[in-house]
């Protein structure tokens, strides 16, 4: 009998470029995904990096909502990777059930926005992230794209433009369109508070705290006074206009993979203060990677 193959990967050899497309890097695609959108898997389908370079990844909650969505991503992915034209099929597709319930089983936008609703169910999307990240990231990959489930609109060259800026983290703006009732037209406005500049008023929130307790974004009961990237943006200035961020959403988020593999993660506990795609900023930072926000390139959330 023959011995068990050695797997050698020489991680020098896995360049994180500016230029991942002529470089052949892999993208790995992580979505974590409670409601499935067709919106969502078209403007994926879009993506105009070469999808033999990318692998997708998805966790999905193991109730009845989770399943109907699993078995709707199923079929796209059937059509894709057997039916369809060969440049349209990824590399590979993971897809996880998580195993532990949702700690809320209301999943409409009002209720698991409310403040206290929050710490359980960041908690909980922190672990499900982490879940996909740890079991998915292998060694010939370059960065990975977060993408959330219901971003249904984004450029075709997305990677290709955030990788452009070299940066360990990099967020574009989430925005969402919607009917405005005054003009009568359609409009769009800011989504993701999750990009942001730290304030004096938030650390000394945070010195006070617990520390058990933490700081929230985009509540009236805790003003912050942070900056946030979804405020900043600006519709004539260059799409490729840089912010520095000290807290990141998880909607659409580049990383390199370097940076995961330092350790950084989603913490589902507080981390000076802070959850998941925020306290993967926090701890990014502490590791020595500084994240980057896009004001100006725009990517849109699902309204519901
Ligand atoms: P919001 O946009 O900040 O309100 O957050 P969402 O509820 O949209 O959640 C962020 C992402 O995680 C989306 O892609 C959801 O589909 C997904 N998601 C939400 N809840 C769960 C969950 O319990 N488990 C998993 N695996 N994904 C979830
Ligand atoms: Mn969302």
């Amino acid at each position: 009998t023959k011995p068990p193959p050695v797997m050698r990967y020489n991680l020098n050899n896995v360049t994180i470029t500016h230029n991942p497309v002529e470089n052949r890097e892999n993208v790995l695609i992580l979505t974590p995904m409670a409601r499935f959108y067709q919106e969502y898997w078209d403007n994926l389908m879009k993506l105009s990096y070469p999808h033999e370079l990318i692998t997708l990844g998805f966790i999905l909650p193991k109730n009845k909502e989770g399943n109907a969505a699993t078995s709707e991503l199923q079929k796209q992915i059937a059509k894709t990777q057997t039916s369809g034209p060969e440049k349209a099929r990824f590399n590979s597709i993971i897809i996880l059930r998580q195993e532990f319930d949702p700690p809320i089983s209301s999943q409409d936008e009002v209720e698991r926005h409310k403040m206290q609703n929050q710490r359980a169910r960041r908690a909980a999307m922190a672990k499900a992230r982490n879940s996909l990240l740890f079991t998915t990231l292998g060694p010939a990959v370059s960065w990975v794209l977060w993408l959330d489930a219901d971003i249904i609109e984004t450029p075709p060259t997305l990677i290709q433009d955030l990788a452009l800026h070299d940066k360990p983290l990099i967020a574009p703006n989430c925005f969402q369109r919607y009917y405005n009732t005054e003009t009568k037209k359609m409009d769009e406005r800011p989504y993701d508070f999750n990009n942001w500049q730290d304030s004096p008023t938030a650390q000394q929130l945070g010195e006070k705290m617990g520390p058990d307790e933490i700081l929230l974004e985009g509540y009236q009961d805790m003003p912050t006074y942070r900056s946030l990237m979804a405020f900043m943006y600006k519709p004539d200035e260059d799409k490729h206009t840089e912010v520095p961020l000290d807290g990141v959403g998880g909607t659409a988020l580049l990383v390199k993979a370097d940076v995961h593999r330092d350790g950084a993660m989603f913490p589902a506990f507080p981390f000076y203060h802070l959850i998941e795609t925020e306290g993967f900023a926090k701890m990014a930072k502490r590791l020595g990677w500084q994240a980057t926000g896009l004001p100006n390139y725009k990517v849109y959330h699902y309204n519901e």
